[in-house]
């Protein structure tokens, strides 16, 4: 006998809720909200100095990403030298001058900066699909100390903490690779943690030039990064309408009772973080960010500030936040149907050409 309708889609809601339960339920089962925080508090702490490049705590950074990797038992990618891929880069004055006042520490024109990225793979499940690879990225930089402290919400203070940006995305990127290492998915998952990304995205655009696993098996990219947030009950997507991925995001903020919202308008954001120099190559590539309605004073009373700390984040958002995240990327790694642009999007004919579809 058919079920008549209204049963049917009753019974199939229930069955999804039902899977969503599973999941959300094995994800806190794997990482507690202390697991997730650990990383965001010590990144975010004073001792890290605000982990801008030139000084010695941004390696201490490096290094602590890696060791969380290593400890998850993370596989380094061949080629790299352990889990860095390392370059060096020199600044001109014309660059020196578009960033000082932008960061806290400014950086030195002809000097040369050795940097480096973080990564690390976890192998897919499934024969058919784990030599396609999605990417879970975010930058673990940020704005550094200025020489002298200043009076900041009324306390002298001289170090931009970078807790929402971005410690709070490497946070994700280290919460995700734990979870997928003890849970790993069908599809290869490949974990980078980007240097320099607040003196014009130097990390991304060195990978994306200098891949470790060939593009043209690299299906996707979900970053991480934020400027701050104004509601708790939602996510920003930057992408969001662009590629074929929302609705299995939306799934998963959903099982969070996190709604998802587009970036506020005005900002730019798709282009102005680490997604978007894999997005030009083809590569369907969102960032997800913590929830921004508009981006008002509210966003700017922390922004590259030095008040950006742990201690006026709401932590328990910052765990959903995170567990949403870890489901998105779940989702996207095991389903069966590789993620595209919409059609029409700007970089469709970079995507047919990257992955050789014809139109
Ligand atoms: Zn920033």
């Amino acid at each position: 006998m058919k079920l008549p309708l209204p049963l049917y889609l009753l019974i199939i809601s229930s069955l999804t809720a039902f899977a969503q339960d599973k999941d959300t339920a094995r994800i806190a089962g794997a990482l507690s909200a202390d697991q997730i925080l650990a990383p965001l508090k010590y990144l975010a702490s004073d001792q890290l100095r605000g982990r801008h490049i030139g000084l010695s705590e941004i390696d201490t950074a490096a290094a602590y990403i890696a060791g969380q990797f290593r400890s998850a038992g993370l596989k380094p990618v061949p080629g790299a030298k352990g889990y860095y891929q390392q370059f060096n880069r020199v600044f001109t004055p014309r660059e020196k001058y578009h960033m000082d006042g932008q960061v806290g520490f400014d950086i030195q024109a002809g000097a040369r900066y050795s940097l480096k990225n973080v990564l690390a793979i976890v192998p897919g499940t499934d024969l058919r699909f784990r030599s396609q690879y999605i990417i879970l990225s975010a930058h673990y930089d940020h704005a550094g100390v200025q020489p002298y402290a200043t009076s900041v919400d009324g306390k002298l203070d001289s170090i931009f903490n970078g807790a929402r940006d971005n410690a709070t995305g490497t946070a994700a990127i280290i919460a995700a690779a734990k979870y997928f290492a003890r849970y790993p998915p069908r599809r290869s998952v490949l974990f980078i943690c980007y240097t320099a990304e607040e003196e014009g995205e130097i990390g991304s655009n060195y990978y994306a030039q200098y891949p470790l696993i060939p593009l043209n098996h690299t299906i996707y990219n979900l970053n991480v990064d934020n400027a701050g947030y104004n509601t708790t009950n939602s996510v920003c997507l930057f992408g969001l309408g662009r590629t074929t991925s929302d609705s299995l995001i939306r799934k998963a903020c959903i099982a969070y009772g996190l709604a998802v919202l587009p970036e506020p308008e005005g900002q730019d954001l798709f282009r102005r973080s680490d997604n978007y120099p894999l997005a030009k190559k083809g590569v369907p590539a969102p960032n997800f960010s913590l929830g921004m309605i508009t981006w008002d004073d509210s966003i700017w009373e922390y922004y590259h500030r030095r008040n950006d700390e742990v201690g006026n984040m709401d932590l328990d958002y910052a765990v959903k936040f995170v567990r949403a995240y870890i489901l998105s990327a779940q989702y996207i790694a095991n389903e069966k149907s590789q993620p595209k642009w919409a059609s029409g999007d700007e970089h469709e004919a970079e995507w047919r050409a990257l992955y050789g579809k014809t139109p």
